[in-house]
């Protein structure tokens, strides 16, 4: 629904002129569907690997005798309950960002180690592919900011580099300081994505290819984490790619200013 919802008001300008002033309501009203739409989704989300879970627990209890089968279903049903969890934490994660409007307690956060963090996140799932992970110079780049949510903003994009790549390709993850601002670009050279859901990425549950996600374990809430994070931290991300050549994404987060007295982090990073 793109229809607008404006709160009139007149006011005369002198005698011959009267002005009409229209406040712009569509982004509280936006807001309100974005509520109702997400308690939706989620439920939807949440059946298919409950459903699977009992029909699980069911097949196993009838293969009780049989030890190959039992070790089938156990295995299986050990999976879906680690998708449930991760579903359900990446839920709790997006609805206390979509609910938050600043950030509760910013510092300055040194972006190397972020960025090292979150590289060492993905280190095992990574080589297990033998995919290499390149990252580029220190930069000794600040922002102000709340760090857990930068590593997990930064480990979302570096997660996903890895699993839409294939074996033995390179993963690149760089950081810069730009106009005012510190980019973080993580490069890979994957499946890429089409042209048409370049836009639709970011939506929460959206993935481009739904059963090869479901089967990598894809939630479809990673970059809609990325974007909220990004955006509570006053900057933006934005993604580049080429079916088939793989994908680029960048976060652009403000740079902090230098403080008079640099804390141990930004001594440390030079
Ligand atoms: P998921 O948990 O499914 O990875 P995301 O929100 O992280 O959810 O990503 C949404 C969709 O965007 C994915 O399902 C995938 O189709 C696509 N995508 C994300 N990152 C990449 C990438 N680096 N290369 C190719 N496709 C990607």
């Amino acid at each position: 629904d793109a229809s607008a919802h404006f709160r009139v008001r007149l006011a005369t300008l002198g005698t011959r002129y009267v002005l009409l002033l229209a406040d712009d309501h569509t982004e509280a009203f936006r807001l309100d569907e974005v509520r109702r739409d997400f308690v939706a989704n989620v439920s939807h989300e949440l059946k298919t690997p409950i459903a699977a879970v009992g029909l699980l627990a069911e097949a196993l209890d009838q293969a009780a005798d049989e030890p190959v089968q039992v070790r089938r279903f156990a295995d299986r049903l050990m999976g879906e309950s680690r998708r449930l969890a991760r579903l359900t934490q990446e839920i709790i994660e997006l609805s206390r960002l979509q609910a938050q409007e600043a950030l509760a307690t910013p510092e300055l956060v040194d972006v190397d180690a972020v960025v090292a963090d979150a590289i060492e996140q993905n280190h095992v799932v990574a080589a297990a592919a033998g995919i290499s992970i390149v990252v580029g110079k220190k930069t000794g780049a600040l922002v102000y900011g709340e760090q857990p949510l930068l590593v997990m903003a930064v480990h979302n994009l570096v997660a996903n580099a890895v699993n839409y790549s294939s074996n033995g390709s390179r993963v690149g993850v760089g950081v810069r300081r730009h106009k005012g601002a510190v980019e973080i670009t993580v490069t890979d050279q994957g499946v890429g994505i089409p042209e048409v859901d370049l836009d639709r990425v970011f939506e929460r549950f959206f993935r481009v290819d739904d059963a090869r996600a479901r089967n990598t374990g894809g939630t479809g809430l990673g970059l809609a984490i990325v974007k909220h994070v990004v955006q509570n931290h006053g900057g933006d991300v934005r993604v580049w790619s080429q079916l088939g050549s793989g994908s680029t994404f960048t976060i652009r987060v403000p740079e902090a200013p230098l403080p008079l007295t640099p804390p141990p982090t930004a001594s440390a990073a030079t």
